[in-house]
């Protein structure tokens, strides 16, 4: 696979979907990724990118944007209540919102900052103990009360389990969106993407099938 073929895949199962072409965001997940195939993909024009690390993205990042204007940068790991500050100076969006904690840290510092990057709910809606994530039934409060401090939301984040259909896991989530008056919809990943598209995903993270399977030495 290659970005130009994942971008076709794309622009397919929107059309499928009777969605508008360009209403799905490829997030490219670079995590892991050798520099080498990352400065292919930004050569080849494609500018939205996906970290699971802070320090990772924090070593790479600043000298790609220099090289590669108009980077956005999408954190989709779970984000360390410690890296809040560094995540907000390097991030455009942050999809893993999971907890009270980081949502009192995130409107504190960024009424400090006064900028904020768009913010992604994550819900864990196999409801796996060791997965990150707002629990189904608790996420319409937890949304409301981001709400209340400040907090301005896009949407709703999910990993459905590894071995499970994604389907009623993106459909479930789409359904808490659009109660929530949610638009942004962040799922699906190199093996699901396009069900999740079918689903109403706005924006889709894809790794592997762009850049090859990730060697954790
Ligand atoms: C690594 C990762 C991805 C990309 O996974 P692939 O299977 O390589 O496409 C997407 N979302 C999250 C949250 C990830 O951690």
């Amino acid at each position: 696979m290659s970005l130009t073929d994942i971008a076709a895949r794309i622009r397919a199962a929107e059309r499928e979907a009777g969605r508008a072409p360009g209403s799905v965001t490829l997030i490219a997940v670079s995590k892991v990724q050798p520099l080498g195939r990352v400065e292919a993909v930004l050569e080849q024009g494609h500018r939205v990118f996906g970290e699971n690390y802070v320090q990772e993205a924090a070593g790479k990042w600043p000298a790609l944007r220099d090289r590669f204007p108009g980077v956005s940068l999408h954190m989709i790991g779970p984000l360390q209540s410690n890296k809040v500050k560094s995540a907000l100076e390097l991030f455009d969006a942050i999809h893993t919102l999971d907890r009270m904690s980081l949502a009192t840290k995130l409107a504190r510092l960024v009424a400090e900052h006064g900028r904020c990057p768009e913010l992604f709910v994550q819900v864990n809606t196999g409801e796996e103990p060791q997965k990150a994530g707002v629990l189904p039934r608790d996420a319409d409060a937890f949304i409301a009360e981001c709400r209340a401090m400040g907090l301005g939301l896009s949407g709703l984040m999910c990993i459905p389990p590894e071995d499970a259909d994604p389907k009623p896991h993106f459909a479930v989530l789409a359904d808490m969106a659009a109660r929530n008056g949610l638009a942004g919809l962040s799922m699906g990943m190199s093996a699901d993407f396009e069900q999740a598209i079918a689903a109403g995903a706005t924006h889709v993270r894809v790794g592997s099938a762009i850049f090859g399977a990730r060697d954790y030495g």
